[in-house]
């Protein structure tokens, strides 16, 4: 993805020293944009310096400060902004109290971000980070011949009930934010990535890379999971085609591939075979099955899908290098 497109352009990415906004920010650059990134703490070294040595970091890289739960914290960050990402919202599962550590700084977060954009004349669109776990966790069945699309919404009712907190967070924010841009007449097309895979361009393992690393340092089990698997540059990306096309609307799906935990790591065996991957999941009750997700409207954006095995050598590279994973 090259062009020019954002040459003389000043959008906002918040939460931008995370996995996917790193990416985010840096394909921003390259396009020419300037870029408003918001950070919790500005002079955190191990936060922004990989932004700060960005191509084009220089010249066209500004940090604010700001945080999620602080109304009006957004303010200085998106005035003058033509566009605004909010990718900044808690991605973990692992939490105590899901009201306070997820669900706060994503509903309220997306409003306090909301409202500092309703006050702006140089808007054209926000596009929110949202999750395909605010789009899968319904309770209707998946099998293979299911083919979940953009129609389908996660019901907090469901979520609640089976305590899937973190989908609960995305989906409360994401149904606060469609009746806020409704009632405030704001532009915004909102994105849902899969499981993200691929390179870090950040220093620090964040969580969804963390699962993957433990399942690639031999855990003797996995989660009974199946879930959709796409690449971290392909998330970037939708989200800046999803600003630059002027008849994108509403939601899109991002899923390259749909497959199964025990799988993941079967394919890292084959493309790594000295890494020490268990040979064999024990596995005591039936796999999850598998299930279709529809790439039809994101293909209209213009991704392709890079490819699973390629995501997942990136992956493994990236926490190589970055001395996470040894062999
Ligand atoms: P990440 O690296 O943990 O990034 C999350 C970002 O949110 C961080 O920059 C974090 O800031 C910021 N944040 C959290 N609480 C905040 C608060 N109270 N105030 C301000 N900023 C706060 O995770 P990620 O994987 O890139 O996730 C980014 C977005 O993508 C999230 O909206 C997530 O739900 C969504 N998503 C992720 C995946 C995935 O597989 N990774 C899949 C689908 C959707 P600090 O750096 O200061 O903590």
């Amino acid at each position: 993805m090259s062009s020019n497109a954002g040459n003389g352009k000043v959008v906002c990415v918040t939460g931008s020293s995370g996995y996917i906004a790193s990416w985010l920010v840096k394909l921003l650059l390259l396009r020419g944009y300037t870029v408003k990134a918001t950070v919790r703490d500005p002079n955190d070294s191990k936060k922004v310096d990989h932004l700060l040595n960005l191509d084009g970091a220089k010249e066209r890289l500004h940090l604010f400060k700001a945080d999620l739960l602080e109304e009006g914290s957004f303010d200085p960050a998106v005035e003058g902004c033509e566009g605004v990402f909010h990718t900044a919202s808690p991605c973990r599962t692992d939490v105590k109290d899901p009201q306070t550590e997820l669900i706060d700084p994503a509903v309220k977060g997306t409003l306090n971000l909301l409202k500092s954009c309703a006050k702006l004349p140089s808007l054209k669109r926000v596009v929110l980070t949202s999750s395909m776990a605010a789009v899968l966790c319904n309770g209707q069945p998946r099998t293979p011949e299911v083919v979940v699309d953009e129609t389908w919404f996660s019901k907090p009712e469901f979520c609640r009930e089976i305590k899937l907190w973190y989908a609960l967070s995305k989906t409360l924010a994401e149904d606060a934010a469609w009746k806020f841009v409704k009632e405030n007449n704001i532009d915004m097309v909102v994105i849902h990535p899969a499981y993200v895979l691929g390179s870090l361009l950040q220093p620090s393992l964040n969580d969804s890379s963390a699962t993957v690393l433990k399942l690639l340092t031999g855990a003797q089990t996995s989660p009974n999971l199946t879930v959709g698997w796409v690449n971290v540059r392909d998330v970037a990306s939708a989200h800046i085609l999803a600003f630059e096309i002027p008849s994108a609307s509403g939601r899109y799906c991002l899923v390259e591939t749909v497959a199964h935990f025990s799988e993941i790591v079967k394919i890292s065996h084959e493309l790594y075979p000295t890494l020490p991957l268990p040979e064999k999941f024990v596995m005591d009750e039936p796999l999850m099955p598998k299930y279709q997700v529809s790439q039809e409207k994101t293909k209209t954006l213009g991704i392709e899908f890079i490819p699973l095995d390629i995501s997942l050598r990136e992956i493994v590279e990236s926490l190589k290098e970055k001395k996470f994973l040894n062999f």
